[in-house]
């Protein structure tokens, strides 16, 4: 009982327990029924000289009757029901309207009356009044006072909470994740698989004096399943589970990223054998010294911290450090030497198989209809990551159950993948001639696509507005690609332009809906003559220009790494480049005028053109590749 808090409170148990025991012995006398009547019933009872005294106060009126009066029910204020009382005294409250007869009436009726001041607090409750802010302040202090000295001394409770790591820590038994959890990732599993053995026999491998290595480093796009894998090692492993995002680390106060570093360490230290898991770590972990941020800013310090935990170590702490990035390239060189982060296990896009597998995971526990082919579903989601296909069968869940169904079925999936692809369909009230240009635009792309060897398949045409696009042409890929061949490339541009031209060939003109096109186009462009060495005129030669920033993720003008000779060059090819492709999609589109027309017709009436419907509207159509002004597309 050492603390005030709990003696202030002890207190005032103390003196209502008094006052309720003194109640307790000296119960109050019962007091006289006192009726509550109308100001009417009043004045009613004045005039048969019914009352003998009056008190007024304020605006309340009371006294007593001449004899005790029998009042019936409707006539009181308080009535208790099956009760009759007679009544000596009576209380009412006086009409906010003046009365300017009560005066006379009362000594007319010889009634006694007795005039007070309106109550008044007593001294008591005037001392109790000026002291009632007092005791607040004093026991809020006191409350403050004893927190903080439970979390040691003054300001010691913020500190604290600065200083630690905030890591979330995932014990064996709580939502255990497994292999089996993780899909695919065969590689990394077998490349992880040594850290399971080493913290379920450490004296294994340390008993022929070898070094296990600490940190692993997953590497891979976002979405890939790095952080589930950390923990399917974890949970193989049967150890705590110690996992924190890198910017968790910074605040904004100097110094506290490293103590929660330390923090970290020590609580796996303890609970070794253990695994750490650092996710995003190159927010603390890009390069030193590049002067952006600072020289030596908070950042720094921490990423200095964590080196030197790394290295701190001794033999027998079973502590293995995990830590993902989608960003290897530029993390601190520090890092990655060995003894840090030294092995780097690939997290890789899933294939069709893999994704295959992630679905079969994900619905491991959903009602599927009979027609459902996970397979095809896989097939048609390429580039799609786990995180993807995990929103895309939540999605198709949810769209089943808006349709109050049993079962989730392919066509949910279908929906749901669109959603996913193409973004949500909006509610976009268009003119006709606006649906016109769209549909003609969509045609075009379709076409070219259709007409051009080598280049993917026309999965889906629509002239709904999605997301941000009036309308969309999807192409969907027959395979997973890994390698992209000039003609490819350069196929994907022409179809690109395909939407432009075929408005210019319809209208004559060229509109404003292009404008994404033509951004992808001269993306695509830049990369092929700066990054992959595909302009013969510069040769094999790689530049910096289109790269991103790997500090900023975005593009820098300035950072330029050649001659202004050079830099007119690569304007002039990839000018050339985006020339070629759009001489060749006007060719197109000017050869196969008759079908593009029926095309756009059909879209804007069936407004969404699927992949067998395409086909089937294709069939037996004579489509013309232009003999001029299309490079050899080969037979990609
Ligand atoms: P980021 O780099 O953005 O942090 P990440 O690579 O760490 O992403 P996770 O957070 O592990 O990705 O994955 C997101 C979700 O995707 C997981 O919760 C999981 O449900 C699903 N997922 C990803 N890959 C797989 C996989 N191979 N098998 C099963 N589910 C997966």
């Amino acid at each position: 009982m050492k603390n005030p808090w709990y003696r202030f409170l002890l207190f005032i148990v103390l003196i209502l327990g008094t006052n309720i025991i003194f109640l307790l012995i000296f119960p109050a006398e019962p007091p006289e029924p006192v009726a509550e009547i109308a100001y009417s019933v009043f004045k009613e009872k004045l005039e048969s000289d019914q009352v003998a005294t009056v008190v007024m106060q304020g605006d309340e009126l009371s006294g007593h009757f001449v004899d005790g009066v029998s009042l019936p029910a409707n006539q009181l204020l308080n009535p208790r029901p099956g009760e009759e009382l007679l009544f000596s005294r009576f209380r009412t409250t006086l009409p906010p309207v003046e009365d300017p007869e009560l005066l006379a009436q009362l000594q007319q009726h010889e009634v006694l009356v007795e005039a007070r001041r309106a109550a008044e607090p007593s001294l008591l409750e005037k001392f109790l009044i000026a002291l009632l802010p007092w005791v607040l302040i004093v026991g809020v202090w006191v409350y403050f006072m004893s927190k903080m000295r439970q979390q040691g001394g003054m300001g010691g409770g913020l500190l604290t909470k600065f200083k630690k790591s905030g890591a979330q820590l995932y014990s064996q038994q709580q939502s255990r994740v497994t292999f089996e959890d993780v899909a695919g990732l065969r590689e990394a599993k077998q490349e992880l698989q040594e850290i399971i053995i080493y913290l379920r026999e450490p004296l294994k491998f340390t008993k022929l004096g070898g070094k296990v290595p600490r940190g692993f480093l997953l590497v891979g796009p976002p979405g890939t399943g790095k952080t589930l894998m950390a923990r399917a090692v974890a949970g193989e492993a049967e150890v705590p589970f110690f996992s924190i995002s890198a910017s968790q680390f910074i605040e904004m106060f100097v110094g506290v990223g490293a103590s929660r570093v330390r923090d970290l360490f020590e609580n796996a230290k303890k609970n070794a054998p253990s695994i750490i898991f650092v996710d995003e770590l190159d927010a603390v972990g890009r390069a030193r010294g590049t002067g952006l941020g600072g020289g030596h800013d908070e950042r720094e310090q921490t990423l200095n911290q964590l080196l030197s935990e790394l290295d701190g170590f001794t033999p027998h702490d079973e502590v293995i450090v995990l830590a993902a990035t989608n960003r290897p390239d530029v993390l601190d060189t520090a890092l990655l030497r060995p003894g840090r982060f030294d092995r780097q296990v690939v997290i890789e896009r899933p294939d069709w198989r893999d994704r295959g597998a992630i679905l079969e995971v994900h619905t491991r526990n959903m009602p599927l209809a009979d027609d459902v082919a996970l397979e095809v579903i896989a097939k048609g989601t390429p580039g799609m990551v786990g995180a993807d296909l995990q929103g895309m069968v939540n999605e198709a869940a949810l769209i089943a159950a808006r349709e109050d169904v049993e079962q989730v079925a392919m066509r949910h999936f279908e929906k749901a993948k669109d959603r996913q692809y193409l973004g949500m369909e909006r509610q976009l009230i268009m003119t006709d001639e606006e649906r016109k240009i769209t549909a003609v635009h969509e045609a075009g792309h379709a076409l070219v696509a259709h007409c051009l060897p080598g280049a993917d398949p026309v999965h889906k045409i629509t002239v709904i507005p999605r997301g941000q696009a009036l309308g969309v042409t999807q192409q969907l890929p027959e395979d997973d690609r890994y390698h992209f061949r000039f003609s490819y490339l350069l196929g994907r541009m022409v179809v690109m332009l395909g939407g432009r031209c075929a408005e210019k060939e319809f209208f004559g003109e060229f509109s404003t809906g292009a404008q994404n096109d033509l951004k992808q186009v001269m993306d695509l462009a830049e990369k092929m003559v700066c990054q992959w060495g595909m302009s013969e005129r510069l040769g094999p030669l790689s530049y910096s220009r289109g790269e991103e920033h790997p500090f900023l993720g975005m593009k820098l003008a300035s950072d330029k790494t050649f001659s202004e000779r050079t830099a007119w060059i690569i304007d002039q090819e990839i000018k050339e480049m985006v020339q070629t492709a759009e001489t060749c999609a006007a060719g197109v589109v000017a050869a196969n005028h008759d079908v593009l027309e029926a095309l756009a017709k059909k879209l804007l009436e069936e407004e969404t053109i699927d992949r067998e419907l395409f086909k089937t509207f294709m069939d037996g159509r004579q489509l013309v590749l232009p003999e001029e002004g299309c490079p050899d597309f080969g037979n990609t």
